[in-house]
């Protein structure tokens, strides 16, 4: 299996590579952020407890995001791979993470790093606010937020699959090709 963590702080382009990788290599793509939407606009109970901190731009509590991927990973047993996208954002959900996939005799195959600068994220996420229709786009001070979560709770997961040799950083600065070339390089070394 090829188990893939796409990783880097919100608007890297963490989504965009995810659907060229998914076309390249035919995984499952497992977007937290997109199961939590598809909860919202479903109208559960979850959704509505976890659109107020979204829409705040804290995270949501860990055992929600590891539910919702443990349902994900028993509904797809015959996968080829999965890219983890957006998840894990915490070191606890990291950890959870390797349980899961160490109960179905599998691992993370590495974790790919998206390096874009604060400023440029800025930018990138205000001007996607313009049509994505994201409540957590629109907001600078939620954007700001959203950063500022990466840092503090997110950042410190690199760490995390560094230890275990699994981590590699790719420039996120460039046209959707280029970064994706970089991406393939290092997919195709796994
Ligand atoms: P994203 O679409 O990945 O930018 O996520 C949007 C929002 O959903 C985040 O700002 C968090 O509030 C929440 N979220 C998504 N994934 C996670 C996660 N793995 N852990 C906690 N909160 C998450």
């Amino acid at each position: 299996m090829l188990n893939l963590v796409l990783f880097g702080p919100p608007g890297a382009g963490k989504g965009t590579q995810s659907h060229k990788l998914i076309e390249k290599y035919g995984l499952i793509h497992l977007s937290t952020g997109d199961l939590l939407r598809g909860e919202i606009s479903q109208g559960t109970e979850l959704g509505l407890e976890a659109k107020k901190l979204m829409d705040e731009g804290v995270l949501v509590p860990d055992a929600v995001v590891i539910g919702m991927i443990s349902n994900k990973l028993d509904a797809n047993k015959d996968a080829k791979g999965f890219i983890f996208d957006g998840f894990p954002r915490t070191v606890a959900q990291a950890i959870a993470l390797d349980e899961l996939l160490e109960s179905k005799s599998s691992t993370i195959s590495g974790m790919i790093a998206l390096e874009v600068d604060d400023m440029e994220l800025e930018r990138r996420l205000l001007l996607r606010g313009k049509d994505s229709g994201r409540p957590d786009d629109a907001n600078p001070e939620v954007i700001r937020k959203r950063i500022k979560e990466y840092n503090d709770k997110t950042a410190p997961v690199a760490e995390f699959y560094k230890n275990q040799n699994k981590f590699t950083s790719v420039n996120g600065i460039g046209s959707k090709d280029e970064i994706f070339d970089s991406i393939e390089t290092v997919a195709e070394a796994l």
